[in-house]
Parts: C-alpha cells; sequence; structure tokens
C-alpha cells in the first residue's frame, strides 16, 4: 500500500483540503502513474457537492490525469516505464458484457468502475487524480501523444473525449451544421473538435463575452442565448446540437434549432430533469440524445486525433491551494477553459 498527497472534500459544503489516500500495491496487470497535471471538471463540481446523490466523503476527485509510469507490474504489456500516460473518467468495467466486447467500456452493463467514488474490485472506493500518484489497470491506461504539450493534454481525458465520441457518432462533418451550447471545458473542445472534423460550427452561448474566442476555436457563427432573437434567427437549422450546459436550460427552445431528423445530444448534466415537450420533437422528426464519455479505444483515437490536428485544451494552470477559488469561477462560468491542477505543488 502506498499513501499518497491529495485534495479530497470532507463533505458537501466545506472547501477541499490536502490529505492523503491509500493506493493499492501494483499488481501483475497495474501501472503506477506518478500524476503531473489533473483537470478541473464540472462533474468533480457536481460531484464532492453532492448534486448527483450520496458521496462517500472524505473523496478525492479528479478524472482528468496525465503522468508518467514509474512501475509496472509482472504482466504488464502495454506501457513501459518512463511513458506518458493519461487516465480519463473509468478506471475498470465488467470486460465480458456486449457493451464491453464492443469497446463501450463506458456503458458497461454491470456499470464501469468510476476513477472516483465508485466500488473497487477490492471493495474499496476509488480516490481521483487530485493526488501525487494513482495505480490503475493497463487496459484503463491511454498513450499520450508526444506533440501533445504535457500540461494541456489532461482535460482529453474527459472533456476531449466527452465531446469526440457523440460529434463522431452523430458523423460531424462537412456539410453538416453543428451548434455547441455553452463555452465552457467541454464546450470549447466541441468547438475545436467538430471544426476539425470539417462541420460548420455555431457557438450559442450565454453572452457575446467569448466571441472572438469562439471564432479562433473554429466556429463560423456564435449567438448570444440572453439574445431571443437568436431564436428566431436560428429555427431549424442545425443536423446536430451539443449541449455541455452543467445547469438547466429550455431544452425545447434548443430543440427548436434543429432542422428535419437533426439530434439534439445533452452531455452537460445538471440534477434536474431537463423536460422535453413531445411536440419540440414531432415538427421536424427530432430526436433527443444524452452521451456519456467515450470507450477506451475511442479514447486512443481521439488522443491520436488531436495530435494529428494539433488540437488542445486551453488551460489555466494553477497550483493545489488555488482549487477552491477555481471552483468558484467554473460555477460563475469564469473558466477560460479548463482550470488544470500542477499537481507538483501537491508534493
Ligand atoms: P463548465 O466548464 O462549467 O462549462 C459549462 C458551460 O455552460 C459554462 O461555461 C457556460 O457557458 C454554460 N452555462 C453554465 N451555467 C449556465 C446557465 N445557468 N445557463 C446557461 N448556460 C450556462 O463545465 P464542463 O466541465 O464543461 O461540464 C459541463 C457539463 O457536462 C457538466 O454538467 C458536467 O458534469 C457534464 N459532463 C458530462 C460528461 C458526460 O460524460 N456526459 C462528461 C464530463 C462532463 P457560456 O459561458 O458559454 O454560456
Ligand atoms: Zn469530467
Ligand atoms: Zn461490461
Amino acid at each position: 500500500m502506498l499513501t499518497v498527497n491529495a485534495l479530497a472534500a470532507p463533505s458537501a459544503t466545506e472547501p477541499l483540503v490536502r490529505a492523503t489516500v491509500e493506493r493499492r500495491d501494483v499488481g501483475p496487470r497495474d501501472v503506477l502513474i506518478e500524476i503531473s497535471y489533473a483537470g478541473i471538471c464540472h462533474s468533480d463540481i457536481h460531484t464532492v457537492r453532492g448534486d448527483w446523490g450520496p458521496v462517500p466523503y472524505p473523496l478525492t476527485v479528479g478524472h482528468e490525469i496525465v503522468g508518467h509510469v514509474t512501475e509496472v507490474g509482472a504482466e504488464v504489456t502495454k506501457h513501459a516505464v518512463g511513458d506518458r500516460v493519461g487516465v480519463g473518467c473509468m478506471v475498470n468495467s465488467c470486460r465480458d458484457c456486449a457493451n464491453c466486447r464492443a469497446g463501450q467500456e463506458q456503458y458497461c452493463v454491470a456499470g464501469n468502475t468510476g476513477t472516483y467514488a465508485s466500488v473497487d474490485r477490492d471493495g474499496t472506493v476509488t480516490q481521483g487524480g487530485y493526488s501525487t500518484h494513482v495505480v490503475v489497470d493497463q487496459d484503463f491506461v491511454l498513450r499520450v501523444p508526444a506533440s501533445i504539450a504535457h500540461e494541456a493534454a489532461a482535460p482529453l481525458l474527459c472533456a476531449g473525449i466527452t465531446t469526440y465520441s457523440p460529434l463522431a457518432h452523430w458523423k460531424a462533418g462537412p456539410g453538416k451544421k453543428v451548434a455547441v451550447v455553452g463555452m465552457g471545458g467541454l464546450g470549447h473542445m466541441a468547438v475545436k473538435i467538430a471544426a476539425a472534423m470539417g462541420a460548420e460550427v455555431t457557438v450559442l452561448s450565454q453572452t457575446l463575452s467569448k466571441k472572438d474566442d469562439g471564432l479562433a476555436f473554429g466556429a463560423t457563427d456564435y449567438y448570444a442565448t440572453s439574445d431571443p432573437a437568436t431564436f428566431e434567427t436560428l429555427a431549424n437549422s442545425f443536423d446536430l446540437i451539443i449541449n455541455t450546459v452543467s445547469a438547466l436550460v429550455d431544452i425545447n427552445a434548443y430543440l427548436s434549432l434543429l432542422r428535419l431528423d437533426g439530434t439534439l445530444v445533452s452531455v452537460g448534466a445538471p440534477p434536474e430533469p431537463l423536460p422535453v415537450q413531445v411536440f419540440s420533437l414531432f415538427g421536424a422528426r427530432r430526436s433527443f440524445a444524452g452521451s456519456s464519455i467515450g470507450g477506451i479505444a475511442e479514447t486512443q483515437e481521439m488522443l491520436d486525433f488531436c495530435a494529428e490536428r494539433g488540437i488542445a485544451p486551453e488551460v489555466e494552470i494553477i497550483s493545489a491551494d488555488r482549487v477552491n477559488e477555481a471552483y468558484e469561477r467554473v460555477l460563475k462560468s469564469d473558466v477560460r477553459y479548463r482550470f488544470v491542477i500542477d499537481v507538483d505543488t501537491l508534493r
């Protein structure tokens, strides 16, 4: 057992504090990773604040992890000491159900093992990446291509794959009009990836304050959702809408922006239900869908795609002591566009 430094949430209402977590001994198929950077995903905030239900406190969150391999088990073949690697939102799955066999471990019918707040095979609660080291089964560890800057790589492991997967599934590409709702951590990656796939991208943000950035990330249009005229101008326009908003929005208003057979995919995960009027769907045979992260093979494909296309997240690196302040800024939509913890400041 390895005891390592971490940041932990003691409860839903207290700030994160310095703590330690236990990592299991490196098993035959395990990799020990010395973590360099950990991204701050809005899901970390939803989780520690109890938005989604009961939490096993104290809890260390973080599922955008990048670092180097420092030890491998005897049977490890996929990674070697010194390799630059990443870990995303899951660290295991049953590997036997139809979805796991299809490479869709995120949809494991037995439930995947989350990087934090899940019950691990040994019965302990998994603890996430706001910590100096983690031990992970080799099959759930990704190779990070050399051309992706080390400090920018971490957010790809959640924000990158969560937007890449639905964009690929619903075939964003040349001739397709894609809208991205909310330009935070996920949203800015959705814009960059959809544009790189060849789609025509429109950003729907609360205000026009980030318009220049959105256009620089590859969008051709940028509209404020606070302006009611936006919903008239853009009615029946899009093939695909990716909703990344962390809070409740009027989903029917966004559905009205889909053209015939268009799909609105919500990846944003507000605690409240998103009520849908069926008539919002009837009008143009529209679909309302959800999507959860991506499989391991698809995550590797996304990393390689981003490396080839020179796509990287925009990050603001912070020390461990600034995490609580960063959480408040994310909650105010004051993020440009992902906070990443320099884990050296935890050593
Ligand atoms: P984020 O950085 O906070 O971005 C969310 C964006 O939504 C904000 O930047 C803001 O964009 C917009 N927004 C926030 N509050 C709003 C409100 N009240 N009304 C309208 N727009 C609002 O969060 P994130 O890390 O990208 O995560 C976004 C959501 O995705 C979270 O709910 C998270 O839990 C979820 N998530 C889901 C998955 C999955 O697998 N499905 C994976 C990761 C995250 P503008 O300033 O541009 O308006
Ligand atoms: Zn996440
Ligand atoms: Zn499974």
